[in-house]
């Protein structure tokens, strides 16, 4: 029985970051590496501020956590220094609890109870506690790999090894499937390996789960794009002979780009992903990255996680300035109950640990230029401060300027995050009869098969760029789907629908 007055012993303390001095001049992770005591001691106390309520709102799917996390369940476990249960429940809804306790935003604390009055002192820190299960569990061997006791003779090929695909392959080998991952790059990881930076969580935690995989019978072939022209690839004939059933997690990388803005053709101009891929590679050990931010002015176009991470990474390369822009207003610090009520996700500013190590953000600003020199090479931008109307009929956005001066900005090097457009266009569609949607996703029926026999699809291929927690949830739910669709029934859990959505205020 939880300690109903627990939130009003302990204060609500987030996990305690390094020094920004020295943090920004390596690429480890930002949190301190506390020894297992101090966290152990750390995390009860802040478990113990859960009340276990009557409707904890943090575990429901639609308000909290996607994956459905037995969030009361735990913190209860963890408060009674019962490590081993509590990392027992916590995989029993979440394959990789150390991705998501280091990236996820979220949502649960913004549904927990303690936060929907600012006098309960703010929500249970479940993410922290989260991630201090799974870090603990790791340390004391507490989790092995778990091999299936009967094989179903059943082979399954999944498509991307990103979060979405090692869920899905995870639970289908311990289901007894013989499951294949192919990925096209040469690591396995998808955004997890080229597309989140070191400092947000090492790859060395990726890795660890991978071996784990591995020695469950997850077989991983690299470097090989499923429908691909090489030879190495696996053509899509092939496919449909050595497999049952196909799962695509082939991810929404398809980066949104901004052809219209004068200037975009100058050297200097990149998407994101051109920034943080060559970034990650140099930390793995290939070498130094093409694209570094060492000495020139950053501009960092848009906002979300791949702006915070071409943030931090320019820092960390040793930018001269860095400068974050967005179009829309400043959100506010506290949530607008009018605008997002408790418990849906609020619009409030999300400031990254990475915004605190310097640089600048402005808002309410559009890029209305790119200015290079003769040789062609960017050296400024123009801004202009501007407004976003949303059109009432077409429901379309349009970016206003609402004043005639321009703002000149030194830059030396412009990064557009400006979003993703969906799935890329690859032969493995048209191989497989696939179109994508408007959105630029692929579609499903509601046992996530798409319009091609025995092919399914989770993740951001599915769902269009979503969040770490949204891809397992659906790999999980995929698992079940596929299993089903092999031998009439499944044991496997199912957290989401293929229509699930966040609760969000109408
Ligand atoms: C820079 C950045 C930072 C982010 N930070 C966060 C964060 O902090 N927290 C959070 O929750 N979310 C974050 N996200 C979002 C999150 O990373 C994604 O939602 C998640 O990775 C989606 O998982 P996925 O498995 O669907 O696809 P991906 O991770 O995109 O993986 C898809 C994989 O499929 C492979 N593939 C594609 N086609 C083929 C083919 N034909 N054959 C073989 N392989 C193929 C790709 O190479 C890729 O490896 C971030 C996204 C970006 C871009
Ligand atoms: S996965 Fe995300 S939403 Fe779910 S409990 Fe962990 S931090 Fe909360």
């Amino acid at each position: 029985m939880a300690d109903p007055r627990g939130f009003l012993t302990y204060r609500r303390a987030d996990a305690p970051k390094r020094p920004k001095p020295e943090r920004v001049h390596d690429w480890h992770e930002v949190y301190l590496d506390q020894t297992r005591t101090e966290a152990a001691d750390e995390t009860r106390e802040q478990a113990a501020r859960c009340m276990d309520c009557g409707i904890p709102f943090c575990h429901s799917v639609s308000a909290g956590c996607p994956l459905g996390n037995l969030i009361p369940e735990w913190n209860d476990l963890v408060r009674r220094d019962d490590w081993t249960t509590a990392s027992d429940r916590l995989h029993a809804t979440n394959n990789f609890p150390e991705f998501t306790g280091r990236l996820c935003p979220a949502p649960c604390e913004s549904a927990c109870v303690l936060a929907s009055t600012p006098a309960a002192g703010g929500a249970v820190a479940i993410k922290r506690v989260e991630q201090s299960i799974v870090d603990i569990a790791w340390d004391r061997d507490l989790i092995v790999p778990r091999n299936p006791g009967v094989a179903s003779g059943r082979r399954v090929a999944v498509v991307g090894s990103g979060p979405a695909g090692l869920a899905a392959a995870q639970q289908l080998t311990r289901a007894g499937h013989d499951v294949t991952v192919y990925e096209r790059d040469d690591r396995l990881g998808g955004l997890l390996r080229y597309g989140i930076p070191e400092f947000k969580m090492e790859k060395a935690v990726l890795d660890r789960r991978l071996a784990q995989m591995r020695a469950e019978g997850t077989r991983f072939v690299t470097s090989c794009e499923v429908g691909g022209p090489a030879a190495r690839d696996l053509s899509v004939e092939q496919l449909h002979a050595d497999f049952d059933a196909v799962v695509l997690a082939v991810g929404a990388l398809q980066g949104r780009d901004a052809p219209e803005v004068p200037g975009r053709e100058l050297a200097g101009v990149h998407l994101a992903m051109e920034h943080l891929v060559p970034a990650n590679r140099e930390c793995e050990g290939d070498g130094p990255t093409p694209l570094s931010a060492a000495g020139k002015h950053v501009v960092i176009i848009g906002g979300g996680d791949t702006a915070a991470d071409c943030y931090g990474t320019a820092l960390r390369q040793g930018a001269a300035s860095v400068h974050q822009l967005d179009q829309y207003p400043r959100p506010p610090d506290e949530r607008d109950a009018e605008l997002s009520p408790w418990p849906t996700w609020p619009w409030i500013l999300r400031t990254y640990p990475v915004h605190e190590e310097g640089g600048e953000r402005r808002f309410e600003v559009a890029v209305e230029r790119f200015v290079g020199d003769e040789n062609g090479k960017v050296t400024a931008v123009h801004l202009r401060q501007v407004t976003v109307r949303k059109d009432r009929e077409s429901g379309r956005r349009e970016v206003v300027p609402v004043s005639d001066e321009v703002i000149e900005m030194p830059c030396d090097l412009a990064l557009l995050a400006i979003g993703f457009t969906g799935v890329e266009d690859m032969p493995l569609l048209g191989g497989l009869g696939l179109e994508r949607a408007p959105r630029g996703n692929l579609t499903c029926g509601p046992t996530w098969e798409t319009s091609a026999p025995g092919v399914f699809v989770c993740g951001d291929a599915h769902r269009g760029a979503s969040l770490v927690v949204w891809a397992i949830a659906e790999g999980r739910a995929v698992a079940h789907a596929v299993d089903t669709y092999l031998l009439g029934a499944s044991q496997l859990p199912s957290p989401v629908h293929p229509t699930a959505l966040p609760l969000a205020a109408v």
